[in-house]
């Protein structure tokens, strides 16, 4: 397994069976595929307006997911495509992010970052989190995206790879994530929201 291109795979190899593991790095190659066809979709055509999620504001967004369909034949996949490309293209008009919500898509993280950052004599961590179609925006690490339960006593705590990688499970609701020091490559975040997602 090519650790260098893809940090989080050895850990997440570890969270699905033994025949997945096996198929994770052709997975990854699969979904770096994808990553070329988000750029042959129609364009999103974006509405006025402010609302949010920015998704909700393109007028062709049900062109852009049977298109997507075609493409991938599969509507778990579709919808990630059209995400990512209505990321790509519109970023720039998405409002700014507010709770656990991406304010691109629309949806639940399931990958949070932990960066370094130096305050003073003490190094802290800035927690971000990490949309499947690209979003990033800093988030309480401690607060479930899918039921709001805030605090470290609200989740089961499950250690992957010391200090790169575990996962958090809500202990109210069952939301899974993924908490790293490492930062993914995209098609990393993609592979996690489907393992944990599905
Ligand atoms: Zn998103
Ligand atoms: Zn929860």
């Amino acid at each position: 397994m090519n650790a260098l291109r893809y940090p989080l795979l050895r850990g997440l190899a570890k969270l699905c069976s033994d025949s997945c593991s096996e198929d994770l790095e052709s997975l990854a190659r699969e979904a770096e595929e994808l990553e070329s066809l988000a750029s042959k979709l129609p364009q999103p055509r974006l509405e006025p307006g402010g609302g949010a999620p920015l998704a909700s504001r393109v007028s062709n967004l049900d062109e852009l997911l049977s298109v997507a369909g075609e493409v991938t034949g599969s509507m778990e996949l579709a919808r990630y495509l059209v995400a990512r490309r209505i990321y790509l293209d519109l970023r720039a008009h998405a409002p700014r992010p507010k709770g656990a919500r991406c304010s691109v898509c629309g949806s639940t993280p399931r990958l949070i970052t932990l960066s370094r950052v130096n305050q003073g004599i003490f190094d802290g961590y800035t927690p971000t989190a990490r949309c499947a179609c690209g979003m990033e925006w800093r988030v309480d690490e401690w607060e479930c995206p899918s039921c709001g339960s805030r605090g470290r006593g609200f989740f089961n705590i499950y250690i992957v790879q010391p200090g790169v990688l575990e996962v958090r499970e809500c202990r109210s609701c069952g939301y899974r994530l993924v908490v790293t020091s490492v930062r993914p490559r995209q098609v990393e975040v993609l592979l996690v929201t489907m393992l944990l997602g599905g």
